[in-house]
């Protein structure tokens, strides 16, 4: 996709830990772009965003949800894994904005989906108490004013089950965007 990015090293100790830069995946005109925090060991390895456990959560409450993982476009905040796992700095989702902001034109979905604290704050432009804010839509400025659905982070369910819930709940509501074009929804913010 246009909107790929094959060279980027703004980001010195990304470029240090990554294998790769992980672009996103799925449909260019994808109706929902759900948003990660960054590559972890497994989406570095396979070049691929959410893929291992938190992918198969995902990939699991997306089909609870009537969706599969082929209509969804998956991206993160930040394309390159950071080292030992940490949260990426405030200065490399800068870096990395830009990135993110090209691919959210090109895709111009219905609803982006943040999926957890990282990157509910990075689109938000604030602090979300994600636990509770999940389930609910937002308006962000990100070039245009988009709908921002707040929902855990998937690998939240793996250590606490009452997340579950959650989790699949505002995948529900995700669904329900993706079903309707977003057109009965329109003025819900
Ligand atoms: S995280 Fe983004 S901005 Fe930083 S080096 Fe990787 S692609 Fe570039």
């Amino acid at each position: 996709m246009d909107c790929d990015v094959t060279d980027c090293e703004r980001c010195p100790a990304l470029v240090d830990s990554r294998s790769r830069i992980v672009n996103g995946v799925g449909p260019a005109d994808a109706d929902l772009l759900f948003v990660g925090e960054g590559p972890g060991e497994h989406e570095d390895e396979h070049g691929e965003p959410f893929v291992g456990r938190s992918g198969d959560v995902l990939d699991e409450g997306l089909r609870s949800a009537g969706l599969a993982r082929a209509d969804v476009r998956l991206t993160n905040c930040v394309r390159c894994r950071p080292p030992d796992n940490r949260d990426p700095r405030a200065s490399e989702l800068g870096n990395c904005r830009g990135h993110l902001r090209t691919e959210l034109a090109a895709v111009d979905p219905v609803l982006v989906v943040a999926l957890g604290k990282v990157p509910a704050e990075h689109l938000l432009g604030r602090e979300v108490p994600v636990t509770s804010a999940a389930g609910a839509v937002h308006e962000a400025d990100l070039d245009t004013a988009r709908r921002v659905l707040v929902c855990v982070h998937p690998a939240a369910t793996l250590y606490d089950r009452s997340q579950a819930e959650t989790f699949e709940s505002a995948l529900v509501t995700a669904a329900d965007y993706a079903g309707d074009g977003g057109q009965s929804t329109f003025g819900d913010f």
